[in-house]
């Protein structure tokens, strides 16, 4: 059965909006009136309709979908009231359950988009690794950038981040936000807020945002703030991306974590060897894990969080001419870390991966960065998310790694300019009775592998290794 589109609407919200009641229904449809054209008034749509479906079928862009579902949801206060309700009552899943339901709801959460993702995992000498070709972050073409580059720069919202952003209208270049909503929260006595990533790269992937627009940092309070975090909301791990330049995050400019509900394979790696931190409730253990990285476990989390504390300051003043490590040139300082905290019951974990941004005449690009023969599969810095063993690959690799199957099984002579080498050496290794698109994934497999080896400090993870060692007695 169909029925009119803005009469159905108007319904949905009344049902989802609790701000509204049955005598608002006039009022509503007038106000979807006001968002949509006049043309609008005449259409139809299956009474099964979601909101989602029926704005889509009324707007004529993405801006008055926003507009659309900013009626359909409720307002911040009401938002917020509505998920400590929840928290208090039925927990902290169901408290995130109500707001991630809502985030679909509302379309800040692109579902359809975030489904094309093509996903699948490989194995590794450091566990099973996880790999996604992102196809919902929508690609910008060029005459995009350019017309981006010209733009005058903008002072509001200040960026993508700020609290700015909530329920503003947006277009012409800068998304739409007329429907979002931010779950206020305290860490540390500060007021932050939560949102989930609009295209989240893995399950329930939420951003957790300072109220001020300042840029990323790591100190002691930074350690303070992700334990805060988990202890909210236990089912969720939080961590933060390094603050600097080649090693960290693509918004530098405004402080911020990432966290979510999955388990990355960082978190199934197994110790190479555990030392003694001079403090019998804290165990540390340095993992069997490409990026260098010192995993902390306590019931104790002051205790833990003064220990990671002297881990931080010892990598920020750690030097190894030999290895190509320095903490400084001058004012510039190269070291940060990844810190990223779990909690499994009363314990927590607390994992610090090293990070260096340094450059050389050979890695212009950064010593541990991508090297430039892993850059046509992946140029970014490999942030937070793929330093714990999940790959964000470019959307273009969907196209491009087809043309290298055929071009490995004869059907095609040529690859981009890009993938020449590899396809070449691939050609060379493949053999006919393997399925191409199995063999070439487990190459990228590889590759991905050789990129995390590139990104870390210590590239022999033993006890054995005699600068590991240095670095750890200096803590
Ligand atoms: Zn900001």
């Amino acid at each position: 059965m169909n029925v009119n589109a803005v009469e159905h609407l108007a319904s949905l919200i009344i049902v989802n909006n609790h701000q509204f009641e049955e005598i608002d229904q006039t009022y509503l449809a007038n106000k979807v009136l006001t968002i949509v054209q006049d043309e609008a008034r005449e259409l139809t749509v299956p009474v099964s309709f979601s909101a989602l479906q029926t704005a889509q079928k009324l707007a004529t862009n993405e801006v008055q979908v926003a507009q659309l579902l900013d009626l359909y949801t409720p307002v911040p206060s009401a938002v917020n009231r509505q998920f400590w309700s929840e928290y208090q009552a039925n927990g902290p899943s169901a408290a995130t359950d109500y707001f991630h339901h809502l985030s679909v709801a509302s379309d800040y959460l692109k579902v359809a988009d975030i489904a094309r993702n093509i996903q699948f995992t490989e194995p590794s000498v450091y566990g099973e690794l996880e790999l996604t070709i992102n196809l919902s972050k929508p690609e910008k073409t060029t005459a995009e950038i350019a017309a981006a580059k010209l733009a005058p720069k903008r002072d509001y919202p200040q960026c993508l981040l700020c609290f700015q952003n909530e329920g503003y209208l947006g277009g012409a270049g800068y998304p739409e936000r007329s429907a979002h909503r931010l779950i206020r929260l305290t860490l540390n006595n500060h007021p932050w807020a939560m949102q989930f990533s609009p295209y989240e790269y893995f399950n329930e992937h939420v951003i957790v945002i300072d109220k001020q627009h300042e840029p990323m940092r790591i100190n002691h309070d930074t350690f303070v703030n992700l334990f805060d975090f988990v202890d909210i909301f236990p089912h969720y791990f939080l961590g933060s991306n390094a603050g600097l330049p080649i090693i960290g995050g693509s918004m530098l400019a405004h402080e911020h974590y990432q966290g979510g509900k999955h388990v990355f394979p960082l978190e199934r790696a197994q110790a190479a060897f555990t030392f003694a931190t001079g403090e019998s409730e804290v165990r540390a253990a340095v993992l069997n894990w490409p990026v260098t990285t010192i995993r902390l476990e306590s019931t104790n989390r002051n205790k833990l969080v003064d220990y990671a504390d002297k881990i931080l300051q010892a990598w920020l003043q750690f030097d190894d001419q030999d290895l190509g490590i320095g903490a400084r040139d001058a004012a510039v300082w190269h070291h940060s870390i990844n810190p990223i905290v779990r909690k499994n019951g009363q314990k927590y974990t607390l994992y610090i991966l090293l990070r260096d941004n340094n450059t050389s005449a050979v890695y212009p690009d950064g010593i541990f960065h991508v090297h430039p023969e892993y850059q046509h599969i992946k140029q970014e810095n490999i942030g937070l998310i793929e330093a714990m063993g999940l790959a964000i690959l470019p959307g273009r690799l969907r196209t491009e790694l087809t043309e290298v199957t055929n071009y490995i099984t004869g059907k095609k002579s040529a690859v981009k300019n890009i993938h020449q080498a590899w396809a070449e050496e691939l050609k060379q290794a493949y053999t006919a009775e393997q399925d191409p698109d199995t063999f070439v994934q487990q190459q990228i497999g590889l590759v991905f592998t050789h990129i995390l080896e590139n990104t870390g400090v210590f590239k022999d993870i033993s006890p054995h290794n005699e600068h590991l060692a240095r670095f750890i007695n200096s803590i």
